[in-house]
């Protein structure tokens, strides 16, 4: 059997959205599966539109995926040389030819069609036949090339998603194939991509459909057999309308920045039209075993950002804390804190991964642990470092300067044999500690807590909350 060959091609002209990554991944999946190749490449023939900054956005938005392409990035401006082989050939064959209708003539044509109430199409009138007598070329007008489609017959289209998919060739009309500064367009270059590629498997939008069946028939003139497609339904929003800005982030990077795991957003994504059982949860070995491009449904999914919420949180709490640990520096780092001026990340991550659902959230509640100064959430100062707290913080202080072993366990029974000692319910000193270590009332418990922030910072802080209790009686 032929080795399964597929590709994502992406147009650089914006970031790489959920839907693109949604293809991406379907096709990884299929060829992974498979024990096939994975190709990237960039179709950035529109030279108006294409952006090396959109470039980036892609490849960087596949790198964060973690969607590993065996082959590529091919770009196709450059592969002009073999588009303009390929276009000679297809001349040469009779496959293609001249047309010199000038734009007006065009346009012209255009709105009398569509004054008929037809659908715009070009008539033909380059198109050479047997026993047919071409016009004289006009003078000071450049040529396109158009494919000659065929006139008769079918396209029959098995797709993989949608099933059997036929057009009647009267339908489409003769495309053109390279404009008249000789550049290619679109259709052209896919399939010659494709062909060069060893394509196999071609898994993308479906709103690709429609240039199927043209691209069938110029991959037949090429005398070459054209790939299975499998045409990917829409995304839509939670509202069921096309999915646009205004449902949030549509950006893959805009969910990294928003405190996402990649896997999180991986195992969403391949739940939009695809499903195996009620399963929710996929590992990545578990998606590559169990994907089948053929078991895709056929109708629009929409997206649902509390799903992606609970698989993130999911993830954040059953992954390797390493691993989680590698993203919160990073979103440390945005919120200006040094990932290196505090406690061991991995710790970091087991305490605050209950109560975190973005990387974003874990950031905000570690950053007290790597920060010298600390501000305190007013309401909570307010209840918590008051007259009958003074004596119990200072106890908390006198206990702990004896402390060298900072250690959870050693900070644990020191807390409780204080409140014991000092016959008090355990709220009453855990809640104006906590207040004191980190500004705010939620925390981890307390030991944990005291263990993060460190010795160096908690007694300094326990000092400040002390003075601060002092400062208000005063005034
Ligand atoms: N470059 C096209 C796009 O970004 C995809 C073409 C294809 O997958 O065949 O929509």
């Amino acid at each position: 059997m032929k080795k399964i060959r597929t590709r994502f091609a992406p147009s650089p002209t914006g970031y790489l959205h959920i839907g693109g990554a949604r293809t991406a991944l379907f096709s990884y999946l299929y060829a992974r599966r498979h024990g096939g190749d994975f190709i990237l490449r960039i179709e950035d023939t529109d030279l108006e539109r294409s952006t090396p900054e959109s470039v980036n956005a892609i490849l960087e938005g596949m790198t964060w995926l973690n969607l590993e392409y065996d082959e590529g990035p091919f770009y196709q401006t450059q592969r002009f040389d073999r588009y303009k082989e390929v276009i000679q050939q297809l001349l040469a064959s009779g496959h293609a030819y001249y047309c010199y209708m000038p734009r007006e003539e065009l346009d012209a044509l255009r709105e009398a069609q569509m004054a008929r109430g037809e659908k715009p199409r070009y008539d033909g009138r380059w198109r050479p036949e047997p026993g047919k007598v071409l016009p004289e070329p006009p003078a000071g007008v450049q040529p396109v090339v158009r494919f000659k489609n065929p006139l008769d017959g079918e396209v029959v289209i098995e797709d993989m998603v949608r099933g059997r998919v036929v057009i009647r060739n009267e339908e489409l009309d003769d495309l053109i194939i390279a404009r008249s500064d000789g550049t290619p367009t679109y259709n052209l270059t896919v399939v010659v991509d494709d062909y060069d590629m060893g394509i196999t498997h071609v898994i993308r939008g479906d709103d690709h459909l429609n240039n199927t069946p043209r691209q069938i028939n110029i991959f037949r003139a090429m005398g070459a057999e054209p790939p299975v497609y499998a045409h990917l339904p829409m995304i839509l929003g939670p509202d069921g309308a096309k999915l646009s800005k205004r449902h949030g982030a549509v950006s893959v990077m805009q969910y990294h920045e928003e405190g996402y795991l990649p896997e999180a957003l991986l195992n969403y994504l391949v739940r939009l039209g695809w499903s195996h059982g009620d399963q929710e949860v996929f590992s990545r070995e578990e998606m590559i075993r169990l994907f089948d491009v053929a078991d895709v449904n056929q109708s629009a999914s929409a997206i649902n950002p509390d799903k992606l919420l609970w698989l993130n949180q999911h993830y954040l709490k059953t992954s390797d804390p390493s691993h989680v640990a590698r993203y919160l520096s990073w979103h440390l780092g945005n919120l200006g804190v040094d990932p290196a001026e505090g406690p061991a990340l991995e710790d970091v991550v087991v305490a605050l991964r209950e109560r975190a659902r973005t990387l974003v959230e874990m950031a905000q509640q570690a950053a007290c642990y790597f920060r010298d100064e600390l501000g305190y959430d007013e309401e909570a100062a307010a209840k918590h470092l008051n007259a009958a707290a003074e004596p119990i913080l200072r106890a908390v202080v006198e206990a702990l300067e004896q402390v060298q072993d900072w250690r959870v366990p050693v900070l644990e029974t020191l807390i409780k044999d204080l409140v014991k000692a000092l016959g008090i319910k355990f709220p009453q000193l855990a809640q104006p500690l906590r207040v004191a270590l980190t500004g705010s009332t939620a925390s981890p418990s307390i030991d944990t807590t005291l263990a993060l922030v460190g010795r160096e910072r908690s007694l300094v802080r326990l000092q400040k909350a002390i003075s601060f209790i002092e400062a208000s009686k005063s005034a």
